[in-house]
């Protein structure tokens, strides 16, 4: 979760930044990704004004994760937002078992979908960064 929550932080959208992780059968981690545009993309003036108008362009974090692997080399997904039904069935597709998210997303059908695959879907606490500054090493 530190590593989509790191992840989160590289998204351009102003409203909502959502990071994921993806970890392999041996625990390895296979890549991190966020919400944002399609690579190579530069948004034009004014795009990151209209939420609304922009939605329909915006690759989930979890899309964007599973193009960095092929279907059944992930075991895990961890992600700072609950996916959304388009995500979740992406998952599915992919053959990921395990889901952790932080933060609940309500009108995601991602509960009901995980129940009939039979995909664990957890929620997770994570604090972020909760002792101040690292201290750099003497
Ligand atoms: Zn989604």
């Amino acid at each position: 979760m530190a590593l989509a929550h790191v992840a989160s932080m590289r998204s351009e959208d102003p409203y909502r930044k959502v990071g994921a992780a993806a970890l392999d059968f041996d625990n390895r981690v296979i890549g991190t990704a966020y919400n944002g545009l399609a690579p190579g993309f530069n948004a034009p003036e004014g795009f990151w004004d209209d939420r609304e108008a922009r939605q329909k362009f915006m690759l989930h974090a979890e899309v964007n994760l599973c193009s960095l692997f092929r279907r059944g080399e992930a075991k895990l997904v961890a992600t700072t937002t609950m996916p959304c039904t388009a995500c979740m069935q992406t998952l599915c597709a992919y053959g990921i078992r395990e889901i952790y998210y932080r933060d609940v997303y309500h009108s995601s059908d991602a509960p009901e979908i995980a129940r009939l695959y039979g995909v664990r879907l957890e929620r997770v606490d994570f604090t972020p960064f909760d002792g101040g500054p690292i201290p750099a090493a003497p």
